[in-house]
């Protein structure tokens, strides 16, 4: 019944350090989590293999992966955001798409990364608690979901969001071959002008980036944009037939069915006609927002 958080909490998972949880999905695809922050994935072919996202950079990811994967590793970004791309420097090299490319070499606003750490802070202080009221009444969480402290001898004064330098720049339609898995570049903008998904259309697979999450959509950035935002999520729906699994990059709920596609973009329809009422909320960086909520997830967008 009680959930250790130690290392052996769960006998499901491949591997697990302290920071990171790894559990296989589906054959040759891992989720590769920083439990409550972000969410990356490993996915494998026979000759290569991706990992999508590299994470927040406090710990690293290039080590965990190399103990789940004897194939040479190819670092792809969902996008330029700093959660996503923080681990890029443990790696040789990295993909993004091309209007990420001068995004993700620029320095990050200067309080960022203190906002951030602010936020890892507050996350722990709410997860003793929740975590508390499931021990004995709600039973949801799993490995996966455990939040844990910041690495050990990781000191957050010190964290720093750090520019990479892409090697590779994609673009929509491209196909990436790792021997007996294709995955397809779809490029869908809108949480911010470089964000892809990329779509494995063999194994049904769709991993989503941070275009459908299951929690907040962050659509209240400075360079986000709504209609993109409708236009890419239209599409995403639009194929949710050929779709088996969503996998996302944030939240307890990383693992969607097609379902959450036709939703989604039904919400941004609904979003860009005004159909929809809102609450006032804060993001995780403690910004103020609107929140427009729908069933699986909810929509931020900038204060009025
Ligand atoms: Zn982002």
């Amino acid at each position: 019944m009680s959930h250790a958080a130690g290392p052996n909490a769960n006998q499901a998972g491949p591997f697990r350090s302290g920071w990171f949880e790894v559990k296989l999905l589906d054959p040759g695809v891992y989720l590769v989590s920083e439990p409550g922050h972000v969410n990356c994935f490993l996915i494998e072919g026979r000759k290569s293999a991706i990992l999508f996202d590299t994470g927040l950079g406090v710990a690293n990811i290039r080590d965990v992966v190399e103990k789940v994967t004897d194939r040479p590793v190819l670092a792809v970004n969902s996008h330029y955001h700093f959660d996503h791309t923080g681990g890029n420097r443990f790696f040789d090299g990295f993909a993004i798409h091309r209007l990420g490319g001068p995004l993700v070499q620029q320095p990050a606003p200067s309080d960022l990364a203190e906002r951030y750490m602010a936020y890892t802070q507050r996350l722990l202080r709410a997860w003793g608690p929740y975590r508390e009221a499931d021990d004995l009444y709600f039973h949801l969480l799993t490995a996966e979901r455990m939040i844990r402290p910041l690495p050990e001898g990781f000191d957050p004064a010190s964290y720093r969001i750090v520019p990479s330098v892409p090697t590779r720049l994609l673009q929509d339609g491209e196909v990436l071959d790792l021997g007996d898995r294709r995955l397809h570049v779809m490029h869908t903008p809108g949480h911010s002008p470089d964000c892809i998904c990329l779509w494995d259309e063999d194994h049904g697979l769709l991993f989503g980036g941070d275009t459908i999450n299951t929690g907040p959509i962050y659509a209240q950035l400075h360079d986000s944009n709504l209609e993109d935002f409708a236009r890419s999520t239209a599409r995403l729906s639009a194929m949710s037939d050929a779709v088996r699994r969503v996998f996302v990059c944030h939240f307890g709920r990383m693992d969607e069915g097609p379902a959450l596609l036709r939703e989604v973009a039904e919400g941004f329809e609904r979003l860009l006609a005004g159909d929809v009422d809102f609450r006032d909320a804060v993001d995780c960086l403690n910004y103020p927002v609107r929140e427009a909520c729908f069933e699986h997830f909810s929509v931020f967008v900038p204060p009025s």
